[in-house]
């Protein structure tokens, strides 16, 4: 990143058609004629202008991704004269990908998704190089392929690639240009370590193989990664212009069935196992419900459950649902009051020593309620897996046993 911000050179009240154009062909580097005609709309803006068309045309984006968000995230970046940007993904284009990834076309089916992404972006704006990747974003490859960039875009489909992107972002200091996106629901942040939260700080343990249900098991609408990914690059442009206020330390829930946008605060872990101290959580908690370093697991198993003494059970489902928990629920709190960052307030979560264990019916529900009060700060929060189904099963067997 380079730091300050390029000064408007002409009040937009002056800025004439000739007169961009006497300014860009008498200065090096800056657009051509050509560019001045492309990039009109944004350069009439007065947080970009000729200084940030300029900057843009020197800036570089890695996007980790050719797929459903790395499909706008890579357009609109090229589109708005990103100079360099950089595609890693070593998939190949499946029919199955067509519904979401306009990056790709249906003549593109069997080919590099890498290869198709710099076709498309060529035709649109050949000005722009693009860099590709054509490799697997790993932990190896991490820290060269993202210290060669200004700003990392994160369109990846798995988690060890997104924790893997998150580490190599904090190591090196770049903006981590986040989400995720499942069913008709997306999450959005941008991490930077000094800044504000990682990706660790908020989700510090990657969750079990199988645990989180992925686009091709659960489904993924593709207008809602379109929608998603095309802030990403908004994001992305934001940070490259020096303009505006990015999305950092604060975790954005798009639910686009509902039509709600709610904003949850982040606040960085200062002992983040990634971007803090990195120092085990303190004492006061079962062992059992350690995990990473600065909080608990993200989910508890029945016997870590059963093995936590001092816990607050928050059931997050709506009251005509709550007949089957078994135990006592010390409160309920709704999904919906965590989204809207009502139900974060202490009086309704209690203590933050206190290991709270929010439930639901199977785990899914409670695992969100989980992740947004980590993102709020709570970092003794957690769910538990298989929820009062397995409560149950768990308190019958016992049962019997005994
Ligand atoms: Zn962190």
């Amino acid at each position: 990143m380079r730091a300050g911000r390029v000064h408007i050179l002409v009040p937009l009240s002056a800025r004439t058609p000739s007169t961009v154009q006497r300014m860009a062909d008498g200065t090096a580097g800056r657009p051509s004629v050509t560019d001045a005609a492309r990039y009109a709309r944004q350069i009439r803006l007065a947080e970009v202008g000729l200084g940030g068309q300029a900057r843009l045309a020197a800036a570089s984006v890695l996007v980790v991704g050719a797929g459903g968000l790395g499909s706008p995230a890579v357009t609109y970046l090229a589109a708005a004269g990103v100079g360099t940007i950089g595609i890693v993904d070593d998939d190949i284009v499946e029919p199955s990908n067509l519904h979401r990834q306009p990056l790709h076309g249906t003549a593109d089916v069997g080919r590099l998704k890498v290869e198709s992404a710099a076709e498309a972006v060529a035709a649109l704006n050949p000005d722009v190089r693009v860099i590709s990747h054509a490799e697997r974003f790993t932990a190896a490859n991490a820290s060269p392929l993202v210290t060669a960039y200004d700003v990392v875009v994160d369109g990846s489909d798995n988690l060890p690639t997104r924790y893997a992107v998150s580490a190599a972002c904090s190591e090196s200091g770049r903006p981590h240009v986040w989400a995720a996106a499942l069913g008709f629901e997306a999450q959005m942040s941008v991490w930077w370590a000094g800044r504000g939260p990682c990706y660790a700080c908020v989700f510090p343990t990657m969750p079990p193989p199988g645990s989180v249900p992925s686009c091709a098991e659960a489904g993924v609408m593709g207008a809602l990664v379109g929608t998603v990914g095309s802030l990403q690059a908004m994001e992305a442009l934001k940070i490259l212009l020096g303009v505006g206020d990015p999305l950092i330390g604060r975790l954005l829930v798009h639910n686009t069935l509902a039509g709600t946008w709610d904003v949850i605060t982040a606040r960085a872990d200062p002992q983040c196992a990634s971007c803090g101290s990195g120092s085990p959580a303190r004492g006061g908690m079962p062992r059992a419900s350690v995990g990473a370093p600065g909080g608990v697991s993200p989910s508890l198993t029945m016997a870590e459950f059963v093995a936590t003494a001092s816990r607050r059970v928050i059931d997050v489902r709506p009251a005509p649902e709550q007949a089957d928990l078994p135990g006592p629920a010390s409160v309920t709190v709704e999904l919906a009051a965590l989204r809207s960052g009502e139900g974060l307030a202490p009086a309704l979560l209690g203590d933050r020593d206190e290991v709270v264990v929010f439930v639901c019916r199977t785990g899914q529900r409670s695992a969100e309620a989980a992740a947004l009060a980590h993102a709020a700060g709570w970092r003794h929060a957690t769910s538990l897996e298989g929820g009062a189904v397995a409560w149950r099963r768990e308190l019958d067997s016992s049962g019997r046993s005994s």
